[in-house]
């Protein structure tokens, strides 16, 4: 298996997932653009958005929960949804995968969206998502 997210499915490589459910896994970023950066993947291997029709629907239950779990626990003000489909579009990753990138009032805007958080401690976001406090 040469695919990143299927050995991650596979827990063959270690990740903080926060949402799981028979069709999807949800997980931290490794190097997040914002706080509580999470992305969203099917099981199954499925190359991208463009190349199966249903990958999309099978995932959207995952992406509901764990895009209402991220905004509930971090506060977040707003929240971008985010897939790029072939080399064109910067997709680095051919597993497909939803970004879900929660938004904060002190850091608005599209501009925004790509600029890399400083330092983020993963440890710490994942404690807090999981939190039941
Ligand atoms: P893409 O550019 O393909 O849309 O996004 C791939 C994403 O996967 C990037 O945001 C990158 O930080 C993330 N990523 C790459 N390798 C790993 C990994 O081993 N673990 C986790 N959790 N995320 C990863
Ligand atoms: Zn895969």
């Amino acid at each position: 298996m040469d695919c990143l997210f299927c050995r991650i499915v596979a827990g063959e490589i270690p990740s903080k997932q926060v949402y799981a459910d028979d069709s999807a896994i949800a997980f931290l970023d490794i190097n997040p653009w914002h706080v509580g950066h999470t992305l969203v993947i099917p099981r199954r291997h499925v190359d991208d958005l463009l190349s199966d029709p249903e990958a999309l629907t099978e995932i959207t239950p995952a992406i509901n929960a764990t895009a209402r779990l991220l905004v509930d626990r971090l506060a977040a003000d707003g929240l971008n949804t985010m897939s790029s489909a072939g080399v064109a579009a910067g997709q680095e990753v051919f597993h497909f995968h939803v970004h879900l990138v929660p938004r904060f009032a002190h850091r608005p805007g599209l501009k925004e969206l790509f600029r890399h958080e400083p330092e983020v401690d993963l440890d710490r976001v994942y404690r807090q998502i999981l939190s039941r406090s």
